[in-house]
């Protein structure tokens, strides 16, 4: 009697540990797979592409490949197409190396940013600099011209250190000016215009205007590319200002690479 319920006992017990355990495996699988979903989805859900709501009945958003990226010496990214649209962060347009533009992508120059070059140029001249843009939107189809050019005369590997491939362009939003100082040709687009007075004017002043200095000195590895004192880009006033006052770029604002 003794050892028939002591036998009992041990069988319900083993019994028990077994159900225990294979509780355990399948709370322990569930937690895994919500645990996986999240580390997908997560890093994904501040980059916004802009649909027309025509077509996205017929194409659903594309789900952005999670793939490790190889960039090449030129820090683009190896294999990169263009996308067919262009990518919005916290509503800010962005053309770099590693978020090209569409080559449809042809808004022309954009009107606020024009006002506010000529109200920064207006307020130069009141310092008693005569500043000018002379260079600002490029259509896909220019870069091409301007890029292969380049390629012919210096090579691939020279002409991308100094010029940017059709689509990666900043010039192609509308928003981005070259600006130099009227009598002074012979320093445009070189770092003595960011150490002459009025490239230390501009600087210094550009944010009030709604422009950042898109590619700052000391900040080649988060920006992609090579200080240019020259090259003003327009992101409204309460940005450009953030910007400036954090001595930042866009790329550290939008917490991007
Ligand atoms: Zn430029």
């Amino acid at each position: 009697m003794r050892s028939r319920r002591a036998k009992e006992k041990r069988k319900k017990w083993t019994y028990s540990v077994i159900v225990t355990l294979i509780g355990l495996l399948l709370i322990g699988s569930i937690v895994v797979v919500i645990w996986q979903k999240n580390k997908v989805v997560e890093p994904n859900t501040e980059i916004v592409h802009e649909q027309p709501t025509e077509k996205l009945e017929q194409a659903p958003p594309k789900e952005v490949k999670e793939e490790p990226e190889v960039l090449d010496d030129n820090g683009y990214v190896e294999g990169q197409e263009l996308p067919t649209e262009p990518t919005y962060i916290k509503d800010i347009l962005i053309a770099s190396k590693r978020y090209p533009l569409p080559k449809t992508f042809a808004p022309g120059e954009q009107p606020e940013a024009r006002k506010a070059m000529d109200e920064l140029i207006a307020a130069a001249k009141q310092r008693g600099f005569t500043l000018t843009a002379f260079s600002g939107y490029r259509s896909y189809d220019y870069q091409t011209t301007l890029y292969n050019n380049y390629v012919a005369r210096d090579g691939k590997d020279a002409a991308d250190r100094y010029s940017a491939r059709p689509g990666y362009s900043e010039h192609q939003t509308g928003l981005v000016y070259d600006v130099g100082e009227v009598g002074k040709e012979d320093i445009w687009l070189t770092e003595q215009f960011g150490e002459s007075e009025a490239g230390i004017w501009i600087r210094d002043n550009a944010h009030k205007y709604g422009f950042i200095m898109r590619y700052p000195k000391g900040k080649e590895d988060i920006t992609g590319y090579m200080y240019e004192s020259w090259h003003f880009r327009y992101v409204g006033e309460d940005i450009a200002t953030k910007i400036a006052k954090a001595n930042s770029t866009l790329e550290e604002y939008l917490e991007i690479k």
